[in-house]
């Protein structure tokens, strides 16, 4: 097919149009940036963009720093990288600690239910609390008693749950 003039004119009047009357209707990104206001950008399902939540990184150690490899600039990059790790530390700390308590319990709650680790690790964990939840369903529902290993698994989530409240924000994805 040979591109036309027209061709293209008919495209880019597609395109004006689908800004003009569909993008005003797509969800928007609602995080807050640095100028202040609501970022905008186009949602993905999760209600954020794929600058602000919208992206989980990939591999086994994606959540682990890493240090720069042997090499004319590495001591350079280390020093830069453990400057950056301390600006956004203490950036954090302060941020915590000018919060309200609803908004520490709700940051800390978030931090508990969203550990970093290996993709397959995560899974296995999300399938488990998938499995539990599932059994705690139908022995409510058929009014059963308890298995002890759900009840024990219940006992570990909690202690769990009191370990990460002990260790406070310092789970982050340099942990
Ligand atoms: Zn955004």
């Amino acid at each position: 097919m040979i591109v036309t003039t027209r061709h293209r004119m008919q495209a880019r009047e597609a395109l004006i149009n689908w800004h003009r009357k569909t993008r005003p209707l797509v969800p928007k990104c609602g995080a807050k940036t640095r100028a202040g206001h609501p970022c905008g950008i186009i949602a993905l399902k999760n209600g954020r963009c794929w600058r602000h939540g919208g992206r989980t990184g990939k591999g086994y150690n994606w959540h682990r720093l890493r240090w720069p490899k042997d090499g004319p600039a590495a001591e350079l990059k280390l020093q830069r990288k453990l400057a950056v790790r301390e600006k956004t530390a203490k950036e954090r700390a302060a941020r915590i600690a000018a919060m309200t308590p609803e908004e520490r319990e709700r940051h800390e709650s978030w931090q508990r239910t969203h550990r970093s680790g290996p993709p397959a690790a995560r899974a296995e964990k999300r399938r488990q609390r998938e499995q539990n939840a599932d059994i705690a369903a139908v022995v409510a529902k058929e009014r059963l008693p308890v298995p002890a290993s759900i009840e024990l698994q219940i006992e570990i989530d909690a202690l769990e749950r009191r370990l990460a409240a002990v260790a406070g924000a310092n789970i982050n994805i340099f942990d």
